[in-house]
């Protein structure tokens, strides 16, 4: 199935007993769509390309703009201005020329989300708001497909692994509640760089650990970039959360 080409670029992580041939042909059958194509974003989709992701699905309806660059490491100053989900799209393309890559210039919604989380094999959230990522857990729920969140403010990073392909599992909303207030964007409250790069190298890791058949627990992970650590909360099914209460049932009813 693979050319010597693919061989070679492929080698090193071919070695890998977790990934193997089987793991490889896995990530080049899957289609991971990321939304949001900032700090988060570009370390992970940088990596996702390399490892030969088949397809990925770049949404931002924002432009790049100087201020980024000290964290959104994929982007070149001569890019300025230009769409991030494009600008994304050719670094990514000039990467790993055998990845599928589609850059989508919009704000989501809920309708634009409904096809493509359908159509997803991941989905990674590397949005900056909650109404957002609301939207996306939403729909990670109805189409039962794992979500790899990631967020990051100031020294402070945040990461968890909702894989709802799994019945018990949590989603979003069972940890964070249903609400869209207290966003805190990162243009407001500031960020240093390489914490958004812990957290979306690590989204990027957990895409290609469930892509290759890898059962991740269930944790809230919480970096702390002033110390260095990380803290760990077990997260569970709240039986009252207003997205995914009841979807056991509705399953076993379909
Ligand atoms: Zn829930």
């Amino acid at each position: 199935m693979f050319n010597d080409e693919q061989l070679e670029r492929y080698s090193r992580q071919l070695m890998v007993n977790e990934v193997d041939l089987a793991g490889q042909e896995a990530l080049s059958a899957a289609r991971v769509l990321i939304v949001g194509c900032g700090g988060l974003a570009n370390p992970a989709a940088l990596y996702l390309a390399g490892a030969g992701i088949g397809q990925l699905v770049l949404a931002d309806d924002d432009v790049v703009e100087l201020s980024n660059l000290h964290r959104q490491v994929a982007f070149r100053g001569g890019q300025i201005q230009q769409p991030k989900a494009e600008a994304l799209c050719d670094q990514l393309q000039q990467l790993n020329p055998d990845v599928d890559v589609r850059a989508c210039v919009q704000r989501v919604d809920a309708a634009w989300l409904d096809q493509e989380v359908c159509d997803a094999s991941v989905v990674l959230d590397c949005s900056d708001n909650f109404a957002t990522r609301q939207a996306v857990n939403q729909a990670c729920v109805r189409y039962g497909k794992p979500l790899v969140s990631g967020a990051a403010i100031r020294m402070d990073g945040q990461f968890a692994v909702f894989d709802l392909r799994q019945r018990e599992a949590a989603c979003y909303a069972c940890v964070y509640g249903g609400g869209t207030d207290g966003d805190l964007a990162c243009n407001q409250a500031g960020i240093v760089g390489p914490v958004v790069g812990v957290v979306g190298t690590l989204q990027a890791l957990a895409a290609i650990q469930l892509l290759v058949g890898a059962v991740l627990p269930q944790r809230l992970q919480l970096f702390d970039g002033r110390t260095l650590e990380w803290r760990n909360m077990i997260m569970r099914q709240d039986p009252a959360c207003p997205v995914c209460s009841g979807r056991a049932n509705r399953e076993e009813g379909a």
